[in-house]
């Protein structure tokens, strides 16, 4: 049998210990962006369960969530939203904060970004708390737009990023636990 997506993923995705500082291990998606035809597949693959659905816009996490972003905007016909850590966007905006392990960091978005009419997409390269897919769910929320989902590459399934995320539909590729 050929290997499955997620298999071929595990092989590419490379661990990086003790980056950016001791005890985690760092998952470089960078070999996958160095192979075309598998990180076409990717986008084409997180994009596909939210065909349909009237994904209007995909709100795409700083820094290596608009790597995947935008192909995945692309292939859903939906208009690419950055959503950038605090301090990085021009125009006027809203800010949610959300904790670290030590102290807390922010995202924010362009207030004119999207509305009550939206139905949006959140992606990002990993889940591992869930923290910063959550703020941006709220920032979401407070320009009264609609959340359908989540969609990321890698998720680490020892990390508590299920009940921070409860109720929210999640799609991964690949779970390292
Ligand atoms: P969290 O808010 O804890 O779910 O962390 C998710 C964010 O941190 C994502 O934007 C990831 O790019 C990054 N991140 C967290 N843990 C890792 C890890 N082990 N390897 C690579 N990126 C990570």
């Amino acid at each position: 049998m050929p290997p499955t997506l997620a298999q071929r993923l595990a092989s590419s995705i490379r661990d990086v210990p003790d980056f950016p500082k001791p005890g985690v291990m760092f998952k470089d998606i960078t070999p996958v962006l160095h192979d075309p035809a598998l990180f076409a597949e990717v986008t084409a693959a997180m994009a596909r369960p939210w065909q349909g659905k009237g994904i209007t816009h995909v709100l795409a996490i700083e820094s290596r969530g608009f790597l995947f972003g935008g192909p995945v905007a692309q292939h859903l016909g939906a208009s690419l939203v950055p959503v950038r850590k605090a301090g990085k966007l021009p125009h006027t905006h809203v800010t949610e904060h959300y904790a670290l392990e030590y102290g807390e960091d922010a995202v924010e978005i362009h207030s004119d970004a999207i509305d009550a009419k939206s139905l949006v997409l959140i992606v990002d390269d990993v889940l591992a708390t869930g923290g910063t897919a959550a703020a941006t769910r709220r920032l979401a929320h407070r320009l009264g737009a609609g959340v359908a989902g989540i969609a990321v590459v890698i998720d680490l399934a020892f990390l508590p990023w299920r009940r921070t995320l409860a109720g929210v539909q999640v799609e991964t590729l690949v779970s390292f636990s």
